[in-house]
């Protein structure tokens, strides 16, 4: 009876919805599944954070609507912690709005800057939702494949000056999903050239700035110098705080872009819960002990995997940050049979790189969501089955 809107047809899940498909069937046959697919954190917030929560969950103010820019102790937060972490300094009143998660900003921006047939540059791989924003809006998605000779880098002057004229957006993410890859700074001042030059605005997906190894430390895009005229960066407690399920983030940068986002969201929504934005200034505010605990974890994580799979000849890179492993399929199989089959033969559940775009062909994605002891029996499963 009813017909799709044209805009939705674009718009597709097949392969995520089609493993996990598959991982649910082997839970019904009663095979004992790891399910390392979904890149949703197994942890729990730190003790501050929950205190915070429930304190606001007993006081009656905290249920009216918050409008959606943030309250002030949040964007004050947000402020006080990207000066911290990066030697960023933003004004809270122009250039912070509070997101019911990346995903939020991600999905909405490009109604405010895009007309039909602009174009929107898209990583490949990348996270589903840079693809998914844009086209909703009518963008004309053009990909930048990221290739491991590149250091997985878009290629920029591969880009060529028609499409460069036509561009509205580019989007980024380092530390990277699924390529769990980081970028350089010069990358960044060479981005932030072009986009000057173009007159296109620049999303820096942030999301995994805090999820990082062996003492690396990324910088904020929004740390070159001009950056702000051209840039706005997201970045999501989901990760670094394991509130995933809290929906709360926030985009800062460029003042003019977020007045935009700021207007179209006004009309959208009216704001996050009070006593999940409790939670976020607690998180931002710190102690930080808690995030360094976190990656520490992701860390002891990848060694069990990296190392456990190197045993028996399955070479996968070791990641400097987030919590993935994007790792070459080690048989002559597309990526998506050899999730079929690893799923079948070990029940464990990960994610075809095809899933992210053409160039994650050949690869998997293994999210580092469950316990060490869980990994060991990932890597031992693997190795019987692998190294036959
Ligand atoms: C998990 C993730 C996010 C966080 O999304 P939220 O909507 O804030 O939970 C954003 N970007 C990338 C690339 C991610 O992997």
């Amino acid at each position: 009876m009813f017909q799709q809107a044209d805009r939705l047809k674009g718009l597709t899940s097949a392969i995520f919805t089609q493993v996990d498909t598959m991982r649910k069937q082997a839970i019904a046959q009663g095979q004992d599944v790891i399910t390392l697919s979904l890149g949703s954190p197994d942890l729990a917030p730190a003790p501050h954070i929950v205190a915070a929560m429930k304190q606001a969950l007993d006081d009656d103010l905290s249920y009216g609507y918050t409008l959606s820019k943030g309250t002030p102790d949040f964007l004050n937060a947000v402020t006080g912690w990207y000066a911290r972490k990066f030697n960023v300094k933003l004004d809270p009143a122009t250039e912070v709005h509070s997101l019911m998660g990346s995903q939020d900003g991600l999905a909405h921006i490009g109604l405010c800057l895009v007309n039909p047939g602009d174009v929107v540059l898209v990583p490949d791989p990348g996270y589903p939702i840079f693809f998914a924003g844009p086209l909703v809006a009518g963008a004309e998605i053009v990909t930048m494949p990221l290739k491991p000779e590149n250091g997985y880098l878009p290629d920029l002057e591969a880009i060529s000056p028609e499409v460069l004229k036509r561009t509205k957006i580019m989007i980024l993410n380092y530390p990277n999903n699924p390529l769990a890859a980081t970028a350089p700074r010069d990358f960044f001042v060479k981005v932030v050239e072009l986009a000057k030059k173009y007159s296109f605005l620049v999303i820096h997906d942030f999301a995994y700035s805090e999820l990082v190894f062996d003492g690396y430390r990324p910088d904020s895009f929004l740390s070159i110098p001009g950056a702000k005229d051209v840039a706005i960066e997201f970045h999501s407690l989901s990760k670094t705080y394991s509130m995933a399920g809290c929906r709360v983030a926030f985009v800062v940068g460029n003042a003019e872009v977020i007045a935009l986002l700021g207007r179209l969201k006004s009309n959208f929504d009216y704001g996050i819960f009070h006593a999940i934005q409790q939670g976020a200034i607690a998180a931002l505010n710190g102690p930080d002990d808690c995030i360094a605990e976190t990656a520490l974890r992701y860390q002891r994580r990848r060694d069990i995997l990296v190392d456990g799979f190197a045993r028996f000849g399955w070479h996968v890179e070791r990641p400097k940050a987030s919590m993935y492993l994007w790792a070459p399929v080690p048989t002559k199989q597309k990526s998506f049979d050899f999730v079929a089959d690893l799923l079948k033969n070990t029940g464990v559940a990960v994610v075809p790189g095809i899933g992210f775009g053409e160039c994650g062909e050949g690869y998997i994605r293994i999210a580092l969501v469950q316990s060490e002891a869980r990994l060991a029996e990932v890597a031992a499963h693997a190795e019987k089955w692998l190294a036959k």
